[in-house]
């Protein structure tokens, strides 16, 4: 079941006029939340995040947070999984084609939900296959857009040849993913590159770097040069979807000593600690 524009329908019953302006020219902003138990991870941190995202674009927020909070709940009762991740969506509505905003129009709002699966356990031992590539993207990688060509292009380039992700160099620094933040591992440092205009501001990321700040683990937010990123002990991947995974080839060579390493599995169990913990307590998660 999904939820678009007001009501509940099977997603095979939904249709979107074609001069939705998502449609005609990308016009809106996404979020993507994981739900564990049938219950949202960190949902204040996505919906501030989409409001960032709203703000970039001039799109004024359809809902309130506490209103959002309650479709994203009926949602979650409305399909089968416990754990799910809700795919959200606004455009800036349905309009006579015109690059100018339209005045006076509703935006669209969409929000579905697919079950969300743990990583192959193989993933997790062996570690995932990466390659590189020039980041090509525009200047505004902070806005959650719907106009992901790039990125999709990008993407495609690594599953061209059997790999899983394509990690963006931009003017010999490191940004991101093609679909997820990269951190850089140099013996027990934890490298993670700055919040800008040139990455995704992950909610991963910002889990992965309070765990290091509360456990001791010593860490470093700086700008990371390309070559750090191919002399790296380890490299490891976050996203909402996959939580932490580890990279061990990178470009055809393998990564460190090719395989997951000790930052990974002490970050992968903290990880998986705090998301029991956040899940059982509750307070953390609800608006
Ligand atoms: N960067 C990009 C380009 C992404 O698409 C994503 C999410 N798929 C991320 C980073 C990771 O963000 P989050 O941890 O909030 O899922």
């Amino acid at each position: 079941m999904i939820y678009l524009n007001g009501a509940f329908m099977p997603i095979e019953e939904a249709r979107i006029p074609v001069l939705d302006r998502g449609f005609i020219f990308g016009d809106g902003v996404y979020e993507v939340i994981p739900v564990y138990s049938r219950r949202p991870f960190r949902l204040p941190e996505h919906l501030l995040r989409l409001q960032h995202s709203l703000d970039g674009i001039r799109l004024r927020n359809p809902h309130t947070d506490s209103e959002w909070g309650g479709l994203l709940e009926q949602i979650i009762a409305r399909n089968h999984s416990d754990d799910q991740y809700l795919y959200l969506h606004v455009t800036r509505g349905v309009a006579r084609r015109d690059h100018a905003f339209p005045k006076g129009v509703s935006p669209t709002v969409f929000i579905m939900s697919n079950p969300l699966l743990p990583p192959p356990a193989e993933l997790l031992t062996t570690g995932a296959t990466a390659i590189t590539a020039e980041d090509n993207r525009w200047l505004r990688c902070d806005i959650k857009g719907i106009s992901l060509l790039p990125n999709v292009l990008l993407r495609q380039m690594a599953i061209d040849v059997g790999a899983m992700e394509t990690v963006l160099l931009r003017s010999g620094f490191m940004t991101e993913g093609a679909a997820s933040n990269i951190f850089v591992v140099k013996k027990d440092l934890l490298l993670a590159p700055p919040k800008n205009h040139l990455m995704l501001p992950g909610i991963t990321y910002d889990v992965v770097l309070e765990l290091a700040k509360e456990h001791g683990i010593t860490h470093e937010v700086r700008a990371i040069a390309e070559h750090e990123v191919r002399t790296a002990d380890e490299l490891l991947l976050t996203s909402s979807t996959k939580e932490i995974m580890p990279i061990t080839r990178l470009d055809g060579r393998q990564v460190g000593d090719g395989r997951p390493g000790i930052m990974f599995s002490r970050l992968y169990r903290l990880y998986q600690e705090y998301k029991d913990k956040v899940m059982r307590g509750g307070a953390i998660n609800t608006l």
